[in-house]
């Protein structure tokens, strides 16, 4: 039996260490990115208005086209237009989440630009007829304030949230041809997706803040699939950043935003840039209020008159506490799953869970309940443990550069269950449960006090040190090296929400100080020391029903430290393909290690 699982194990590790870089796409197309950047810095004249005009967005959505092929481009173009208006018609009712997090950069002298401070921002976007949004992590304000990318007081940058939700659509009120012209570019493969591309130029006189830029349409419905670009005018005392926005085929006939990625600054000699950004934003959660709740109902069926669980004697005092911890468990997983915080119980739980059952058979635990584990979508580094569930995020999935990192995250979670420090039975109360979804944070917190980190920390190094994972902890000891060395200036990342960070308030590491201080030395330098790697490489999100998943990048070869980039932003490249017949889409399972033909 044990055996069995450590050859699960060792599988997992070749599946998790092969994706310890980043996917081919990212390097070898990103110059095309650029180019089109430094191409969209025209600036002309403020024109009078930048207020939205709510609620005349003509919606020409009606399906009369869409049954001829075009056969000329200005056909293809009025097409896209059709399919654009049908998709902000479609998510009118949506209220997706949308989580942006940007690292402010400095120039080093090794590394390239590193992050010098980041900022985090996690809010809803309502879809209605202008995009609005609330967040989850601070007082809200107006749609006004928030509608400039990035408004510059005096002496300081302030970035509004709204700013990098933008590009959800290109214009949400008039993408029409009376504002802007279409000029056709060529043909190209985004992934499995054969694209006619076009450049978008606002007309004169069309008014402030108009998309500039490039738009990529899919050959088969002319849903636009990619934008690129900026927003111009820009007004006085602001200016809007440059985005590359993806769509992915979640659902049949549309593509639905899903990454958006945002880049400032430039480091060249003689550069002025007073802000140098990067920055990542994801969109999920389209799907929430639905959640399959309402066919339940529907169906509801009367065969099930008794209730069939074998215990047919009462609880025991002992029973009974571990039923109410069992009931405060469920409660806050099904809650945080409602708010679009957790994922639904997925494939990437059953690798969790298997390092897990390593740590557990290795060590000789024996609990009364199962311990399960799930994803927190967010991207901060964090884990809890609510009852005998562990959660850990997919920020914290991705960076981590091996599978006994994964077990080092796990254990001091398991630790604290093993220990029974159970925090969260008062959510067995279900009047507890009743908050909104933006106040997630404010009515639940998982947080132990500093004595019961520490012992979690002491028995971690004792079930790490039972397991399989005891000979392999000098990477483990490396990541949190490398996050000692990095947390200065990823404080936003380092923030939890739910449970513990790893660092304290003055940025120093407090999880398993005791790994972080023996092993090798950390070394830039040192090519195959892969220590932590950069955001967003290992979990892929599905953005209209939220499952995740492990991507499959192949591994890309390292030529200089600068390609580590430990912890850090770098852009989107999903490999677009199209949602098949049986529900699969190719964007969220297939490889990414073919390059964009073209
Ligand atoms: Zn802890």
């Amino acid at each position: 039996m044990r055996t069995w699982k450590w050859m699960l194990t060792a599988f997992l590790l070749v599946t998790l260490s092969a994706m310890a870089q980043q996917s081919a796409d990212q390097s070898s197309t990103s110059s095309a990115v650029q180019a089109n950047a430094a191409g969209s810095q025209t600036a002309t004249t403020p024109a009078p208005t930048t207020q939205p005009a709510a609620s005349q967005a003509a919606n020409p959505a009606a399906g009369s086209a869409s049954t001829a092929a075009p056969t000329t481009m200005d056909q293809v173009v009025d097409r896209s237009i059709v399919r654009e208006h049908a998709l902000m018609d479609m998510l009118k009712t949506r209220t997706p989440l949308v989580e942006t997090y940007l690292q402010n950069l400095k120039s080093d002298q090794k590394l390239g630009p590193v992050p010098s401070e980041d900022h985090y921002f996690l809010g809803r976007l309502d879809l209605g007829e202008a995009v609005d949004r609330r967040d989850y992590l601070s007082k809200d304000e107006s749609f006004e304030k928030n509608l400039l990318g990035g408004v510059s007081k005096l002496f300081k940058f302030e970035y509004k949230p709204m700013g990098f939700s933008w590009m959800i659509f290109a214009d949400r009120e008039d993408f029409d041809r009376g504002h802007y012209s279409f000029k056709y570019v060529r043909r190209e493969f985004l992934g499995d997706v054969r694209c006619l591309v076009f450049d978008v130029t606002p007309k004169k006189d069309a008014g402030k803040g108009r998309f500039l830029g490039r738009i990529w349409v899919e050959d088969q419905d002319y849903n636009i699939v990619r934008l690129n670009g900026t927003y111009a005018p820009r007004p006085k005392n602001a200016m809007y950043f440059h985005m590359d926005s993806w769509r992915l085929n979640l659902i049949p006939g549309y593509w639905v935003p899903a990454y958006i990625y945002s880049e400032e600054g430039d480091f060249s000699y003689g550069a002025k840039d007073k802000m140098a950004f990067k920055a990542q934003s994801r969109i999920w959660g389209y799907d929430l209020k639905k959640g399959g709740k309402e066919d339940e109902l529907t169906s509801l069926r009367v065969d099930s008159v008794k209730d069939e669980t074998p215990s047919t004697t009462d609880a025991s005092p002992l029973e009974a506490q571990r039923q109410w911890q069992q009931q405060a468990e469920d409660n806050v997983v099904e809650r945080l799953q409602e708010s679009g915080l957790v994922a639904p119980d997925g494939e990437v739980d059953k690798v969790l869970q298997t390092v897990v059952n390593n740590l557990i058979v290795t060590n000789n635990i024996d609990l009364p309940r199962p311990v399960r584990t799930r994803v927190m979508i967010t991207s901060p580094l964090e884990t809890f443990s609510v009852g005998n569930t562990i959660v850990v995020s997919r920020g914290l999935i991705d960076v981590l550069p091996d599978e006994a990192s994964l077990a080092m995250v796990l254990s001091h979670e398991l630790a604290h269950i093993v220990l029974g420090h159970n925090l969260g039975s008062k959510f067995a109360f279900n009047d507890r449960m009743l908050f909104s979804d933006e106040s997630t944070y404010n009515n639940f917190g998982f947080r132990h006090n500093p004595d019961e980190e520490t012992a979690a920390d002491a028995k971690a190094m004792e079930l790490l040190k039972n397991s399989p994972y005891a000979q392999k902890l000098d990477v483990p000891s490396l990541f949190l090296k490398e996050l000692s060395e990095r947390a200065p200036s990823l404080n936003a990342l380092l923030t939890a929400h739910l449970g513990n960070s790893f660092t304290n308030d003055k940025g120093q590491l407090v999880r398993l100080s005791a790994l972080a201080t023996s092993g090798p030395a950390l070394d830039a330098n040192k090519l195959d020391q892969i220590a932590a790697l950069p955001m967003g490489g290992r979990v892929k999100l599905n953005a209209w029903n939220d499952r995740v998943e492990l991507t499959k990048s192949a591994p890309v070869a390292i030529t200089s430290a600068r390609d580590k980039m430990p912890f850090e932003v770098t852009p989107f490249f999903p490999r677009l393909s199209r949602l098949t017949s049986d529900g699969n889409t190719g964007n969220a399972t297939s490889a990414s290690n073919t390059a964009p033909s073209n």
